[in-house]
């Protein structure tokens, strides 16, 4: 431990952020790094618990907590107080492929569980986690790690988001010759074509991609397998094949009106940004600037949408979430160290109540239905409010409240509602068992029913986190592998 008092000297840090009125006129990222010397106090106030939650990744009474990958904080944390970068460097890539990645978008499930944030603000770990790997590739520090070795076997990876990615890369590793396909334009998956480029720079996922390729990975985008390639040719060229095709069947809205022109899924919009962005178009294919704009659906996808609206310039921006907000205080179900529950100002509110002078989100609201001009545009949408009440048998309900009607203005309406599952062109003509619209496989073998052909992030867990994504294709690579060499055994 590098500094006993350290906890109780220095107060709580984030690294710097671009003031949200500034931020909404560029796509670029809002957040830096610490510097150097931030980075050492910031360190500092790690207290090195004997039994650190932070890095444990476990689940509490059905609730994950810590981080999911066993990053091993409190030895990085100790390492940047005493100045030694590289170490922690070394230190933090043992249990991280790609800490660029979580060091910006990662929720931080990690910082609920610090022992300190039982009475202070917890350690800054998703803060250092980024600064010690962008100081990594500062200092020249990443290298193409290039195999010695080569095992002879082939594997497909299917999806190039970050559970395929990670896979490829310690399979890569490992000596296996990987190729990775993809049916976007670029690698990534919701890395590249999900999360905005104000929270990840397309170049930080590009950097990476670039790196894995001079380590012999083998990228071959515009390919959907299904449509351009058959699994089955797969399973027939290949050793063994992994299916990390994320969970990015969206949700559609079932209400009178939602054939309206200017109903569009909030994947659409956000994908076609970032896609007109990197081919250096002048004008977004969808662009909302002087239109009101409501989102539908009060998660982290609606929220992308408000700020990409915002730097779009929009007239007005609302989004409408179902439940009711979260309170300032842990409940019982919310007990350190799980994720706290409460309350939130993610950057897109702050930018929105920055320019507009008010936070963007309505709760308890249910949309009825869609109003529609004669050309088919629309114009509103209808909403009654809701209650959240406890039934007669211990579970809570929704109901609406009369009276509570509402129109609100619309030219555009983004669909953020959740996913429902893979994209099914990927199973065609194949037996793959699905389960609940995943791909079904255990999450100790991520074997699925086919034999050689295994899955792994979004596509077996459904919608998650890329953490998530990381550890599942981590695991998943394992397995691979032993079951190649198992095979190799066998011949
Ligand atoms: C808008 C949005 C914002 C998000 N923001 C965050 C965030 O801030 N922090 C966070 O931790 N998580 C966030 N998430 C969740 C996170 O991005 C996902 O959990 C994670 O990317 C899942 O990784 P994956 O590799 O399993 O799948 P994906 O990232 O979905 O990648 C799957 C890839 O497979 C490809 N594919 C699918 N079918 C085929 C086929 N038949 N042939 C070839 N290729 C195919 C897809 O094109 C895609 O590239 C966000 C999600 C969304 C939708
Ligand atoms: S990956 Fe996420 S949970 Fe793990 S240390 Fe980084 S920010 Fe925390």
């Amino acid at each position: 431990m590098g500094k006993p008092t350290g906890f109780m000297e220095y107060k709580r840090e984030k690294p710097h952020e671009e003031p949200p009125k500034k931020r909404i006129k560029h796509f670029g990222e809002y957040g830096e790094r610490f510097t150097d010397e931030q980075l050492k106090v910031q360190g500092a106030r790690c207290m090195d618990c004997g039994t650190p939650f932070c890095h444990m990744g476990i689940e509490i009474r059905g609730v994950a907590a810590g981080c999911p990958i066993q990053n091993v904080i409190p030895e990085w944390n100790d390492l940047v107080y005493r100045g030694q970068w590289k170490d922690a460097l070394d230190r933090l890539l043992m249990t991280n492929n790609f800490p660029e990645f979580t060091g910006r978008v990662c929720p931080a499930p990690c910082e609920s569980s610090c022992t300190l944030a039982i009475s202070e603000p917890a350690v800054a770990i998703k803060g250092i986690e980024r600064s010690i790997i962008d100081k990594g590739f500062e200092e020249g520090w990443i290298t193409p790690r290039i195999p010695k070795t080569r095992t002879g076997k082939k594997i497909a990876i299917v999806g190039s988001g970050p559970a395929g990615l990670t896979a490829a890369d310690d399979l890569n590793q490992d000596g296996h010759q990987v190729t990775v396909f993809e049916r976007d334009d670029r690698p990534g998956g919701l890395l590249m074509y999900g999360i905005p480029s104000m929270k990840l720079d397309k170049d930080v996922v590009l950097r990476r991609v670039h790196l894995l390729s001079q380590e012999g990975i083998q990228f071959i985008v515009n390919c959907e397998i299904g449509k351009d390639r058959t699994l089955d040719e797969l399973k027939e060229e290949f050793d063994a094949v992994i299916l990390c095709v994320g969970a990015q069947r969206q949700r559609v809205l079932h209400l009178p009106g939602d054939d309206a022109d200017g109903i569009i899924p909030a994947m659409t919009y956000l994908s076609s940004t970032t896609k007109s962005l990197l081919d250096g178009e002048k004008k977004a294919p969808i662009d909302v600037k002087g239109k009101h704009v409501l989102v539908i659906g009060g998660g982290d996808t609606g929220a992308d949408c408000v700020a990409t609206a915002l730097r779009q310039k929009c007239k007005s921006v609302v989004q409408f979430g179902k439940h009711p907000r979260l309170g300032n205080d842990r409940d019982n179900d919310h007990m350190w160290p799980a994720d706290p529950g409460i309350f939130k100002m993610d950057y897109a509110y702050e930018e929105a109540e920055a320019v507009t002078g008010k936070d963007p989100r309505e709760y308890l609201i249910q949309t009825k239905r869609i109003e529609k001009d004669a050309s088919g545009k629309v114009t509103a949408l209808h909403t009654i409010e809701m209650d959240k009440v406890m039934g007669e048998d211990g579970f809570h309900y929704f109901r609406e409240i009369p009276g509570s009607e509402r129109v609100w203005l619309a030219d555009v309406v983004f669909v953020a509602i959740g996913f429902e599952g893979i994209d099914l062109e990927v199973t065609e003509g194949t037996d793959l068992e699905l389960s609940s619209n995943r791909i079904r496989a255990s999450r100790t073998s991520y074997a699925t029913n086919l034999p050689g052909v295994f899955t792994a992030g979004d596509a077996r867990r459904g919608q998650s986190l890329v953490v998530w994504a990381i550890k599942e294709g981590k695991e998943a690579a394992q397995k691979v592998n032993t079951y190649l060499v198992k095979e190799k055994v066998a011949i």
